[in-house]
């Protein structure tokens, strides 16, 4: 592995760093529940930031030229993300250009990429992801909610969980049966909803740090044109499944946790406790342990993406990153809580809070991340049987 930029990769460095420099909106930056993984953070549409990504094709920087995107090498991403997330610059439309519409550009009919794609690009259009389901996170493929055909058009019902965003979504892509008598896996399509349709219903759900993110999604006798389902028939999970030439190795979240840690170390240096001033011995350690931790992600991210810049496909080494990057998130927060002493649970209201209470919240919605995106538990399954070659059960 070569630590050390290629001279692209050290030209397009500075191009990015100079861009971010220049054009960055001073105070815009990228809430924290989104850097975390656990929130879809404000509503960044009006952001002149998207459209000033736009003129350079960086709002979708994997995405190829003809659809818009940036059409970079894996390696390029790895830069662009490393600059973005150093920065905290802001990744509007996050979902819908990493997940949504690579997976039109991939399954997609001509007709579904005209439609779809630019609105995502424009930032106009905001997606969300229905696929989870009371019953049915972990084992997706158990999802209940049905389509049932009638003439031209399909009509779900059913029930989805944790959507985040769904409360502002223009568009949802939803997962539903379309047969019961096959494999559980073999019976799903994938289908583009949209969130004005007559018969759906937005639910809210209100996390334990009082943040509505996620929401319930209920379908009732909703009909959906047969033109709006993606992929073939009965291939929904192969579809739902798909990701493009992306960069995964999760430098964005390394960085911003590296990032996150060098703002709490500065926040609670000055902290008083019990009459003495800073950090304690015990607490400087603490600190240190998780910027090592830091390190040891950033070096993760390097490993999967100098597997895909050969061409290998990163498989359990996601799941490592994922794995130990969610659990060194909760890990920092109950760290500054620690070095914030009681001032550290102290929210938004109180002068004395810490970083305007962000610890405190910090603390509150982290323990999301070891769920969003697969467990812990399942990550740990995919490990040990992909990684460590462990049976089944
Ligand atoms: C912040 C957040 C945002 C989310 N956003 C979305 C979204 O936008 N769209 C969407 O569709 N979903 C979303 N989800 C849902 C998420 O994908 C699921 O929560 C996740 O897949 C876990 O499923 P579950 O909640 O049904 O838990 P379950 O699957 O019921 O798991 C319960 C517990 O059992 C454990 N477990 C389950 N199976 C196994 C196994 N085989 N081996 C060992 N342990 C196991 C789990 O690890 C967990 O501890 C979001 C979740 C969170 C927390």
């Amino acid at each position: 592995m070569e630590f050390r930029d290629g001279p692209d990769e050290a030209t397009f460095r500075i191009e990015v760093r100079d861009f971010i420099a220049r054009e960055l909106p001073p105070g815009l930056r990228q809430p924290d529940e989104a850097v975390l993984g656990v929130g879809v953070g404000e509503d960044m549409r009006d952001q002149e930031w998207l459209r000033k990504l736009a003129t350079r094709g960086w709002v979708a920087p994997a995405w190829p030229k003809e659809y818009g995107g940036a059409g970079m090498s894996v390696a390029q991403q790895f830069v662009y993300n490393e600059e973005m997330a150093r920065a905290r610059a802001p990744r509007p439309n996050f979902l819908a250009i990493g997940l949504i519409g690579p997976t039109i550009i991939v399954h997609g009919s001509d007709e579904q990429k005209k439609e779809y794609l630019p609105g995502i690009m424009s930032g106009e259009v905001y997606w969300c992801q229905g696929f989870s389901e009371p019953g049915s996170g972990s084992d997706l493929a158990s999802l209940q909610s049905r389509a049932v055909q009638d003439g031209d058009d399909y009509v779900i019902n059913g029930q989805k969980i944790w959507t985040s965003g769904a409360h502002r979504a223009d568009k949802i892509m939803v997962l539903a049966r379309t047969d019961n008598d096959v494999p559980k896996h073999k019976g799903i399509s994938c289908f583009v909803v949209d969130m004005r349709a007559p018969g759906i219903s937005v639910q809210p759900l209100t996390n334990m740090a009082e943040m509505h993110s996620f929401n319930e999604v209920f379908f009732d006798n909703v009909r959906v044109p047969r033109k709006d389902m993606i992929g073939e028939i009965n291939r929904g999970w192969y579809v739902a499944t798909t990701t493009l030439d992306f960069e995964r190795s999760g430098i964005i979240s390394a960085i911003s946790l590296e990032e996150l840690l060098k703002e709490i170390a500065e926040a609670t240096r000055s902290l008083r406790h019990d009459g003495s001033a800073g950090l304690t011995a015990g607490g400087r350690l603490e600190l240190a342990d998780r910027f090592v931790e830091t390190r040891i992600a950033i070096m993760f991210s390097y490993r999967i993406a100098s597997m895909q810049s050969k061409g290998l496909i990163p498989n359990m080494e996601a799941s490592i990153m994922k794995l130990y990057s969610s659990e060194l998130a909760q890990r920092i927060a109950l760290t500054a809580s620690r070095l914030g002493g009681l001032y550290g649970q102290l929210g938004p209201d109180s002068a004395y809070a810490p970083m305007n209470g962000r610890i405190e919240r910090m603390y509150r919605i982290l323990p999301g991340s070891t769920l969003a995106g697969g467990t812990s538990e399942i990550q740990r399954n995919i490990i040990a049987q992909r990684g460590l070659g462990m049976p089944r059960e």
